[in-house]
Protein backbone atom coordinates (compact mmCIF):
# COMPACT_ATOMS: atom_id res chain seq x y z
CA UNK A 1 0.00 0.00 0.00
CA UNK A 2 2.56 2.55 0.90
CA UNK A 3 4.72 1.23 -2.09
CA UNK A 4 4.50 4.66 -3.62
CA UNK A 5 5.64 7.04 -0.47
CA UNK A 6 9.17 8.72 -1.46
CA UNK A 7 11.50 9.22 1.66
CA UNK A 8 12.39 12.61 2.58
CA UNK A 9 15.27 13.96 3.94
CA UNK A 10 15.02 14.53 7.93
CA UNK A 11 14.64 17.77 9.28
CA UNK A 12 18.24 19.38 9.11
CA UNK A 13 18.20 21.32 12.26
CA UNK A 14 16.93 18.45 14.14
CA UNK A 15 19.39 15.76 11.87
CA UNK A 16 22.36 17.40 13.70
CA UNK A 17 20.82 16.06 17.21
CA UNK A 18 20.54 12.80 16.02
CA UNK A 19 24.15 12.86 14.76
CA UNK A 20 25.17 14.66 17.95
CA UNK A 21 23.22 11.68 20.23
CA UNK A 22 24.97 8.68 18.02
CA UNK A 23 28.72 10.56 18.25
CA UNK A 24 30.54 8.76 21.35
CA UNK A 25 33.57 11.33 21.27
CA UNK A 26 33.10 12.69 24.99
CA UNK A 27 34.50 16.43 23.63
CA UNK A 28 31.55 16.42 21.38
CA UNK A 29 29.42 19.83 21.38
CA UNK A 30 26.02 20.31 20.07
CA UNK A 31 25.88 23.73 18.95
CA UNK A 32 22.74 23.27 16.39
CA UNK A 33 19.60 23.50 18.07
CA UNK A 34 18.44 26.59 20.04
CA UNK A 35 17.99 25.21 23.18
CA UNK A 36 19.73 27.23 26.36
CA UNK A 37 22.08 24.99 28.55
CA UNK A 38 23.49 25.72 31.51
CA UNK A 39 27.09 25.94 32.77
CA UNK A 40 27.24 22.25 32.60
CA UNK A 41 25.75 22.05 29.21
CA UNK A 42 22.45 20.65 30.83
CA UNK A 43 19.00 21.52 29.82
CA UNK A 44 17.61 24.20 32.12
CA UNK A 45 14.25 24.45 34.24
CA UNK A 46 14.01 28.11 34.94
CA UNK A 47 12.94 28.13 39.38
CA UNK A 48 9.72 30.13 38.45
CA UNK A 49 8.51 27.31 36.27
CA UNK A 50 9.17 24.33 39.22
CA UNK A 51 7.18 27.12 41.33
CA UNK A 52 4.06 27.13 39.54
CA UNK A 53 4.28 23.62 38.43
CA UNK A 54 3.78 22.92 42.26
CA UNK A 55 0.89 25.13 42.42
CA UNK A 56 -1.00 23.93 39.21
CA UNK A 57 -0.53 20.56 41.01
CA UNK A 58 -2.37 21.44 43.86
CA UNK A 59 -4.96 23.54 42.83
CA UNK A 60 -8.18 21.43 42.86
CA UNK A 61 -9.98 23.67 40.88
CA UNK A 62 -8.00 23.04 37.88
CA UNK A 63 -10.19 20.31 35.75
CA UNK A 64 -9.26 19.18 32.42
CA UNK A 65 -12.31 20.31 30.57
CA UNK A 66 -11.63 21.61 27.02
CA UNK A 67 -10.14 25.05 26.34
CA UNK A 68 -11.93 27.26 24.11
CA UNK A 69 -10.80 27.17 20.41
CA UNK A 70 -8.61 30.33 21.07
CA UNK A 71 -7.37 29.64 24.56
CA UNK A 72 -8.54 31.33 28.03
CA UNK A 73 -9.34 35.00 27.29
CA UNK A 74 -6.90 35.63 30.26
CA UNK A 75 -3.83 33.64 28.97
CA UNK A 76 -3.86 35.23 25.69
CA UNK A 77 -4.48 38.79 27.60
CA UNK A 78 -1.20 37.69 29.53
CA UNK A 79 1.21 36.93 26.19
CA UNK A 80 -0.56 40.26 24.95
CA UNK A 81 1.01 42.51 27.67
CA UNK A 82 4.54 40.87 27.12
CA UNK A 83 4.30 41.49 23.74
CA UNK A 84 2.77 45.44 23.97
CA UNK A 85 3.36 46.55 27.75
CA UNK A 86 0.82 45.77 30.52
CA UNK A 87 -0.64 49.15 30.39
CA UNK A 88 -0.53 49.57 26.22
CA UNK A 89 -3.63 51.38 24.60
CA UNK A 90 -3.77 48.23 21.92
CA UNK A 91 -5.08 45.98 24.79
CA UNK A 92 -7.27 48.70 27.01
CA UNK A 93 -9.04 49.69 23.75
CA UNK A 94 -9.66 45.66 22.73
CA UNK A 95 -7.79 46.10 19.74
CA UNK A 96 -6.06 42.73 19.33
CA UNK A 97 -7.74 39.24 18.60
CA UNK A 98 -5.82 36.21 19.88
CA UNK A 99 -5.55 32.64 19.71
CA UNK A 100 -3.01 30.73 22.41
CA UNK A 101 -1.33 28.93 19.65
CA UNK A 102 1.34 25.39 19.52
CA UNK A 103 4.71 27.69 20.67
CA UNK A 104 5.40 29.99 18.02
CA UNK A 105 5.39 27.56 15.15
CA UNK A 106 1.86 26.73 15.55
CA UNK A 107 1.02 30.68 15.77
CA UNK A 108 2.99 31.48 12.57
CA UNK A 109 0.58 28.64 10.36
CA UNK A 110 -2.13 29.64 11.97
CA UNK A 111 -1.28 33.31 10.86
CA UNK A 112 -0.86 32.02 7.39
CA UNK A 113 -3.73 30.17 7.16
CA UNK A 114 -5.63 33.63 8.64
CA UNK A 115 -3.79 35.77 5.77
CA UNK A 116 -4.24 33.21 3.26
CA UNK A 117 -8.13 33.09 3.55
CA UNK A 118 -8.27 36.69 3.39
CA UNK A 119 -5.49 37.89 1.76
CA UNK A 120 -5.34 35.61 -0.85
CA UNK A 121 -3.03 36.65 -3.38
CA UNK A 122 -0.85 38.64 -1.12
CA UNK A 123 3.07 37.50 -1.22
CA UNK A 124 4.78 36.91 2.40
CA UNK A 125 8.40 38.86 2.02
CA UNK A 126 10.80 37.01 4.04
CA UNK A 127 14.21 37.95 5.04
CA UNK A 128 17.49 36.25 3.00
CA UNK A 129 18.52 34.37 4.94
CA UNK A 130 15.35 33.39 7.51
CA UNK A 131 14.63 30.72 9.81
CA UNK A 132 14.29 27.56 7.38
CA UNK A 133 10.84 26.87 8.95
CA UNK A 134 9.12 29.83 7.55
CA UNK A 135 10.09 28.67 3.76
CA UNK A 136 7.90 25.59 4.92
CA UNK A 137 5.49 26.91 6.58
CA UNK A 138 4.25 29.23 3.79
CA UNK A 139 4.59 26.29 1.09
CA UNK A 140 1.75 24.45 3.37
CA UNK A 141 0.21 27.43 3.70
CA UNK A 142 -0.02 28.25 -0.17
CA UNK A 143 1.04 31.35 -0.03
CA UNK A 144 3.47 32.82 -2.19
CA UNK A 145 7.18 33.94 -1.45
CA UNK A 146 9.00 36.92 -1.86
CA UNK A 147 12.41 37.51 -0.38
CA UNK A 148 14.66 40.32 0.73
CA UNK A 149 17.88 40.96 0.94
CA UNK A 150 19.12 41.55 4.63
CA UNK A 151 22.47 40.06 5.69
CA UNK A 152 25.57 41.63 4.05
CA UNK A 153 28.48 39.09 4.35
CA UNK A 154 30.93 41.23 3.73
CA UNK A 155 30.19 43.36 5.92
CA UNK A 156 28.75 40.69 8.21
CA UNK A 157 26.20 43.01 9.57
CA UNK A 158 22.48 44.28 8.09
CA UNK A 159 21.80 45.19 4.40
CA UNK A 160 19.62 48.16 5.34
CA UNK A 161 19.94 49.68 1.90
CA UNK A 162 19.45 46.15 0.18
CA UNK A 163 16.25 45.47 2.19
CA UNK A 164 14.51 48.60 1.41
CA UNK A 165 14.88 48.80 -1.92
CA UNK A 166 13.65 45.06 -2.25
CA UNK A 167 10.42 45.87 0.23
CA UNK A 168 9.98 48.73 -2.29
CA UNK A 169 9.46 47.10 -4.81
CA UNK A 170 6.51 44.93 -3.21
CA UNK A 171 2.81 45.47 -4.02
CA UNK A 172 0.18 47.12 -1.83
CA UNK A 173 -1.48 44.43 0.78
CA UNK A 174 1.88 42.30 0.67
CA UNK A 175 2.99 40.81 4.06
CA UNK A 176 6.50 41.49 5.30
CA UNK A 177 7.82 38.83 7.55
CA UNK A 178 10.37 40.51 10.64
CA UNK A 179 11.87 39.60 13.09
CA UNK A 180 10.92 41.49 16.01
CA UNK A 181 14.31 40.54 18.02
CA UNK A 182 17.38 38.43 17.95
CA UNK A 183 17.19 37.85 14.14
CA UNK A 184 17.63 34.56 13.27
CA UNK A 185 19.85 32.65 12.14
CA UNK A 186 22.14 36.05 11.68
CA UNK A 187 22.04 37.46 14.98
CA UNK A 188 21.88 40.85 13.36
CA UNK A 189 18.88 43.49 13.80
CA UNK A 190 17.60 46.60 12.71
CA UNK A 191 18.57 49.90 14.54
CA UNK A 192 15.58 51.66 16.11
CA UNK A 193 16.29 54.40 13.22
CA UNK A 194 16.72 51.71 10.50
CA UNK A 195 12.84 50.10 12.43
CA UNK A 196 11.93 53.88 11.50
CA UNK A 197 12.75 53.87 7.75
CA UNK A 198 11.14 50.33 7.46
CA UNK A 199 8.25 50.93 9.18
CA UNK A 200 7.99 54.43 6.99
CA UNK A 201 8.52 52.15 3.77
CA UNK A 202 6.08 49.91 4.79
CA UNK A 203 3.58 52.79 6.04
CA UNK A 204 3.86 54.60 2.46
CA UNK A 205 4.00 51.16 0.42
CA UNK A 206 0.53 50.01 2.17
CA UNK A 207 2.43 46.84 3.15
CA UNK A 208 1.31 44.21 6.06
CA UNK A 209 3.62 43.73 8.99
CA UNK A 210 3.88 40.24 10.17
CA UNK A 211 6.07 40.24 13.52
CA UNK A 212 7.59 36.80 14.39
CA UNK A 213 9.01 36.88 18.09
CA UNK A 214 10.48 33.72 19.56
CA UNK A 215 13.26 35.53 21.55
CA UNK A 216 11.71 38.42 23.15
CA UNK A 217 14.14 38.58 26.13
CA UNK A 218 16.81 36.98 24.81
CA UNK A 219 18.20 39.73 22.74
CA UNK A 220 19.13 42.12 25.65
CA UNK A 221 17.32 40.51 28.76
CA UNK A 222 14.97 42.74 28.78
CA UNK A 223 11.03 42.07 27.84
CA UNK A 224 10.61 45.87 27.01
CA UNK A 225 13.31 46.33 24.88
CA UNK A 226 13.26 43.38 22.83
CA UNK A 227 9.83 44.51 21.89
CA UNK A 228 10.96 48.34 20.90
CA UNK A 229 10.19 47.23 17.11
CA UNK A 230 6.67 45.83 17.49
CA UNK A 231 5.70 48.70 19.97
CA UNK A 232 6.95 51.38 17.22
CA UNK A 233 4.69 49.72 14.78
CA UNK A 234 2.00 49.69 16.82
CA UNK A 235 2.70 53.24 18.12
CA UNK A 236 2.71 54.37 13.99
CA UNK A 237 -0.90 52.70 13.64
CA UNK A 238 -0.16 50.26 11.58
CA UNK A 239 -3.00 46.77 11.36
CA UNK A 240 -0.43 43.48 11.96
CA UNK A 241 -0.20 40.65 13.40
CA UNK A 242 2.25 39.10 15.70
CA UNK A 243 3.41 35.17 16.40
CA UNK A 244 5.04 34.90 19.77
CA UNK A 245 6.67 32.21 21.48
CA UNK A 246 7.39 30.88 24.84
CA UNK A 247 9.91 27.83 24.41
CA UNK A 248 13.42 30.17 24.75
CA UNK A 249 12.31 32.76 27.19
CA UNK A 250 10.79 30.53 29.41
CA UNK A 251 12.15 27.18 28.72
CA UNK A 252 8.86 25.78 27.89
CA UNK A 253 10.29 24.20 24.74
CA UNK A 254 8.24 21.14 24.92
CA UNK A 255 5.15 22.30 26.32
CA UNK A 256 3.95 24.55 23.30
CA UNK A 257 2.78 27.59 24.59
CA UNK A 258 2.30 30.37 22.27
CA UNK A 259 -0.05 33.37 20.82
CA UNK A 260 -1.10 34.04 17.50
CA UNK A 261 -2.31 38.06 17.79
CA UNK A 262 -3.84 40.51 15.03
CA UNK A 263 -4.09 43.96 15.62
CA UNK A 264 -6.45 46.34 14.65
CA UNK A 265 -6.45 49.81 14.46
CA UNK A 266 -10.37 49.85 14.48
CA UNK A 267 -11.85 48.01 17.15
CA UNK A 268 -15.15 46.79 15.75
CA UNK A 269 -12.74 44.63 13.20
CA UNK A 270 -11.36 42.56 15.94
CA UNK A 271 -14.46 40.52 16.70
CA UNK A 272 -14.42 39.26 13.17
CA UNK A 273 -10.74 38.70 12.93
CA UNK A 274 -10.83 36.82 16.36
CA UNK A 275 -13.55 34.44 14.36
CA UNK A 276 -11.73 33.99 11.82
CA UNK A 277 -8.85 32.58 13.68
CA UNK A 278 -11.32 30.42 15.25
CA UNK A 279 -12.44 29.14 11.94
CA UNK A 280 -8.65 28.22 11.07
CA UNK A 281 -8.52 26.29 14.37
CA UNK A 282 -10.96 24.52 15.13
CA UNK A 283 -10.75 21.91 11.85
CA UNK A 284 -7.17 21.96 12.33
CA UNK A 285 -6.76 20.75 15.95
CA UNK A 286 -9.51 21.83 17.69
CA UNK A 287 -8.44 23.32 21.21
CA UNK A 288 -4.64 23.78 22.30
CA UNK A 289 -3.25 21.84 25.42
CA UNK A 290 -3.74 23.19 28.64
CA UNK A 291 -0.93 22.70 30.89
CA UNK A 292 1.70 24.81 29.18
CA UNK A 293 -0.52 27.59 29.00
CA UNK A 294 -1.58 27.80 32.51
CA UNK A 295 1.81 27.53 33.74
CA UNK A 296 2.57 30.93 31.59
CA UNK A 297 -0.55 32.36 32.68
CA UNK A 298 0.00 32.42 36.37
CA UNK A 299 4.10 33.57 35.92
CA UNK A 300 2.59 36.76 34.07
CA UNK A 301 -0.22 37.51 35.79
CA UNK A 302 1.67 37.11 39.46
CA UNK A 303 3.63 40.57 39.87
CA UNK A 304 5.82 38.07 41.85
CA UNK A 305 6.49 34.85 39.20
CA UNK A 306 6.62 37.76 36.48
CA UNK A 307 9.76 39.37 38.60
CA UNK A 308 11.27 36.05 39.15
CA UNK A 309 11.17 35.15 35.25
CA UNK A 310 12.80 38.52 34.03
CA UNK A 311 15.78 37.66 36.99
CA UNK A 312 16.02 34.42 35.19
CA UNK A 313 15.78 35.88 31.92
CA UNK A 314 18.53 38.48 32.37
CA UNK A 315 20.80 35.55 33.69
CA UNK A 316 20.21 33.01 30.73
CA UNK A 317 20.81 36.29 28.17
CA UNK A 318 23.88 37.71 30.58
CA UNK A 319 26.02 34.19 29.90
CA UNK A 320 25.05 33.81 26.39
CA UNK A 321 26.88 37.45 26.04
CA UNK A 322 29.36 36.35 28.41
CA UNK A 323 30.65 33.44 26.08
CA UNK A 324 29.95 35.82 23.18
CA UNK A 325 32.87 37.95 24.73
CA UNK A 326 34.82 34.65 25.23
CA UNK A 327 34.45 32.82 22.13
CA UNK A 328 35.99 36.35 20.24
CA UNK A 329 38.98 36.66 22.96
CA UNK A 330 40.30 33.23 22.44
CA UNK A 331 39.83 33.58 18.38
CA UNK A 332 41.64 37.33 18.86
CA UNK A 333 44.61 35.55 20.81
CA UNK A 334 44.90 32.35 18.50
CA UNK A 335 45.28 35.45 15.80
CA UNK A 336 42.31 33.69 13.67
CA UNK A 337 42.59 35.09 10.14
CA UNK A 338 39.61 37.72 9.61
CA UNK A 339 37.87 39.84 11.92
CA UNK A 340 35.86 38.36 15.02
CA UNK A 341 33.77 41.33 16.46
CA UNK A 342 30.60 40.19 14.76
CA UNK A 343 30.69 37.60 17.61
CA UNK A 344 29.56 39.91 20.07
CA UNK A 345 28.23 42.28 17.76
CA UNK A 346 25.31 40.06 16.86
CA UNK A 347 22.75 39.81 19.56
CA UNK A 348 20.44 36.51 20.82
CA UNK A 349 21.21 32.90 20.24
CA UNK A 350 22.96 32.58 17.55
CA UNK A 351 26.06 33.71 15.88
CA UNK A 352 26.13 33.42 12.04
CA UNK A 353 30.10 32.63 12.20
CA UNK A 354 30.92 33.47 8.67
CA UNK A 355 32.34 29.88 8.70
CA UNK A 356 31.01 28.26 5.20
CA UNK A 357 29.42 25.19 4.92
CA UNK A 358 29.73 24.87 0.83
CA UNK A 359 32.20 22.47 -0.69
CA UNK A 360 35.24 24.50 -1.76
CA UNK A 361 36.00 23.64 -5.43
CA UNK A 362 40.06 24.08 -5.20
CA UNK A 363 40.80 24.73 -8.65
CA UNK A 364 44.44 23.04 -9.33
CA UNK A 365 43.24 19.69 -9.20
CA UNK A 366 39.03 20.17 -9.36
CA UNK A 367 38.95 18.51 -6.11
CA UNK A 368 36.34 18.93 -3.44
CA UNK A 369 37.89 19.61 -0.03
CA UNK A 370 35.30 19.24 2.95
CA UNK A 371 33.79 22.94 4.05
CA UNK A 372 34.91 24.05 6.89
CA UNK A 373 31.62 23.49 8.37
CA UNK A 374 31.90 19.55 7.46
CA UNK A 375 35.62 19.76 9.90
CA UNK A 376 34.00 20.90 12.50
CA UNK A 377 31.47 18.29 12.67
CA UNK A 378 34.07 15.44 11.28
CA UNK A 379 36.95 15.83 12.89
CA UNK A 380 35.98 18.34 15.91
CA UNK A 381 32.69 17.20 16.75
CA UNK A 382 31.01 20.06 17.11
CA UNK A 383 27.48 19.77 15.25
CA UNK A 384 26.19 23.04 13.54
CA UNK A 385 24.03 24.12 10.85
CA UNK A 386 25.46 23.87 7.28
CA UNK A 387 24.75 27.81 6.78
CA UNK A 388 27.48 28.25 9.38
CA UNK A 389 25.08 29.26 12.63
CA UNK A 390 25.86 27.70 16.05
CA UNK A 391 23.81 28.80 19.02
CA UNK A 392 25.65 30.46 21.55
CA UNK A 393 23.30 28.76 24.42
CA UNK A 394 25.61 25.58 24.04
CA UNK A 395 28.60 27.29 24.64
CA UNK A 396 29.97 27.29 28.18
CA UNK A 397 33.19 28.03 29.47
CA UNK A 398 34.32 24.55 29.36
CA UNK A 399 33.92 24.16 26.28
CA UNK A 400 34.38 27.41 24.69
CA UNK A 401 38.80 27.45 24.56
CA UNK A 402 37.78 23.97 22.34
CA UNK A 403 35.07 25.87 19.86
CA UNK A 404 37.80 28.80 19.10
CA UNK A 405 40.53 26.05 18.63
CA UNK A 406 38.67 23.97 16.28
CA UNK A 407 37.31 27.59 14.44
CA UNK A 408 41.29 28.32 14.20
CA UNK A 409 41.97 25.07 12.96
CA UNK A 410 39.04 25.08 10.05
CA UNK A 411 39.62 28.80 9.14
CA UNK A 412 43.86 28.16 8.97
CA UNK A 413 43.59 25.05 7.36
N1 LIG B 1 10.52 31.78 14.79
C1 LIG B 1 11.84 31.73 14.83
C2 LIG B 1 12.62 32.77 14.12
C3 LIG B 1 12.50 30.72 15.53
O1 LIG B 1 13.82 30.70 15.56
C4 LIG B 1 11.73 29.75 16.20
C5 LIG B 1 12.41 28.66 16.97
N2 LIG B 1 13.51 28.09 16.46
C6 LIG B 1 10.32 29.86 16.13
C7 LIG B 1 9.77 30.88 15.42
C8 LIG B 1 9.37 28.92 16.78
O2 LIG B 1 9.75 28.04 17.70
P1 LIG B 1 8.72 27.23 18.58
O3 LIG B 1 7.69 26.68 17.65
O4 LIG B 1 9.54 26.21 19.22
O5 LIG B 1 8.13 28.21 19.52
Amino acid sequence: VWSHVEELPPDAIFLTKTLFNKDPNPAKVNLGIGAYRTEEGNPYILKVVRKVEREILDDVKLDKEYAPICGEPQYVHACQSVIFGKDAPVLKEKRAAGAQSLSGTGALRVLCEFLKVNFANSKVYLSKPTWGNHTKILLKSHLEEGTYRYWNAKGRNLDIDGMLEDLSKARPGDIVLLHACAHNPTGVDPTLDQWKQIASLLKKNKLIPFFDTAYQGFATGDLDRDAAAIRLFEKEGFDFVVSQSFAKNMGLYSERAGCATVVSQDPKLVSACQSQLEAVIRPMYSNPPRYGAEIVKRVISSPENFKLWKEEMTYMSGRIIKMRQLLRQHLEALKTPGTWNHITDQIGMFSFTGLTGIKINTSSFFFNTASQVDVMISKHHIYMLKNGRISMAGVTTKNVEYLARAMDDVVKN
